[in-house]
């Protein structure tokens, strides 16, 4: 192995999963759905029999019934599972407030989908197997949902580890473990190994991560191409992809300072529109929702009020709305006489917009 490779990769990751999501969601909001057979997705009969499961709870999963499948498959496979259709504005909702949760542990978090995320906790002082038990803790407490959380060195390993012990479990890979841990792995849990490639090493005759390792650089370039490589490594034990902070920032706003004090009411309003546009606009541009609205008012004595406003699902990005929200707690403030020397809008609270588009259910 090169040897800057065998330095000992310090970092410490989390790879959290929330189990089953949409079902659990629905499962979690109507009781009645938690002893039955439960997919995502439309019923086939309903629909001309069209339709996908997009999750399975795991009593449809034991009958075979598994994400992705046509639902009219599905219910060949399961001739009494339940369909409901899925909710993605309820699913984004609470995917913010998990992500807020995250942030309570470490602001380096890369996003995986609604329900999945890296978290890098080298920068947090307590030992991360105790923080993947706060979080989880933390995440039932405010959601009422289970996940499950792998504790490595590296995103691979992570990611392994939250799949180990699934659903509501939690597995610690630490370094003396991980190359054993690799090597018993079968090889079909591999990142990244799909049917095809499953498919060739069962020709092979390689099953497990034992076999993988056996395998020369050259002979799993000539099999895989580049791929060749990150099963090489992973058969290491060894991924230096870092967690890309994606997290989105934790407010988007705009401010107005005045030379001349305001002070007209409909001057306020106009600025308020004015910076209703602008934060739309740019909360668009970056593909953002925001759950939190600040105003912020300044008056010529250089008193300062912020007031804000918190809502279970984010806020329409509507510069109309959000300027006479800003209105209403403005005149509340400022009833009559007033001298403002400066007006804000802040967005915080942010959740991605980016997930909305679903391929699987672009005909829903
Ligand atoms: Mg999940």
């Amino acid at each position: 192995m090169a040897e800057f490779l065998q330095a000992k990769d310090n970092r410490r990751i989390l790879h959290v999963d929330i189990d089953a999501f949409y079902a659990q969601v629905e499962m979690r909001d109507n009781p009645a759905l938690r002893k039955v057979p439960l997919g995502i997705g439309r019923d086939p009969d309903l629909h001309h029999g069209h339709g996908v499961i997009a999750t399975a709870n795991y009593i449809a999963r034991r009958a075979g019934v598994h994400s992705a499948m046509e639902s009219i498959e599905a219910k060949r496979a399961c001739p009494n599972l339940v369909f409901v259709a899925p909710d993605f504005e309820k699913y984004r909702a609470i995917s913010g407030q998990i992500h807020q949760i995250f942030h309570e542990f470490t602001d380096m978090i890369e996003p995986v989908a609604l329900d999945e995320a890296y978290l890098d906790v080298t920068a947090n002082k307590m030992a991360a197997p105790t923080l993947a038990a706060q979080l989880r803790h933390r995440i039932w407490q405010e959601t009422q949902l289970t996940c499950s959380v792998g504790v490595s060195y590296n995103k691979v390993l992570a990611k392994l580890g939250s799949e180990h012990h699934k659903p509501n479990g939690v597995t610690v890979i630490p370094h003396e473990l991980a190359q054993d841990f690799v090597l018993n792995l079968p090889i079909k849990d591999f990142r990244g190994v799909g049917k095809k490639t499953l498919e060739k090493f069962e020709k092979m005759g390689v099953t497990d991560g034992r076999d993988l390792y056996a395998m020369s650089l050259d002979e799993l370039r000539v099999q895989f191409g580049s791929f060749g490589d990150v099963l090489y490594w992973q058969a290491r034990a060894t991924h230096f992809s870092p967690v890309k902070d994606r997290s989105v920032r934790q407010s988007v706003g705009k401010e107005s300072t005045f030379e001349l004090a305001l002070h007209d009411r409909s001057e306020v309003e106009m600025t308020f529109k004015t910076l209703a546009e602008k934060v739309v606009l740019n909360m668009k541009k970056k593909k953002l929702l925001g759950r939190t609205l600040t105003v912020k008012i300044r008056d010529d004595d250089f008193k300062t009020q912020t007031k804000g406003m918190t809502q279970a699902v984010p806020f329409e990005l509507d510069a109309a709305f959000l300027a006479r929200q800003a209105m209403l707690i403005f005149d509340e403030a400022y009833p009559d006489n007033f001298s403002i020397r400066l007006l804000g809008l802040t967005f915080s609270n942010i959740v991605e917009q980016k997930y909305e588009a679903v391929s699987l259910f672009d005909s829903l």
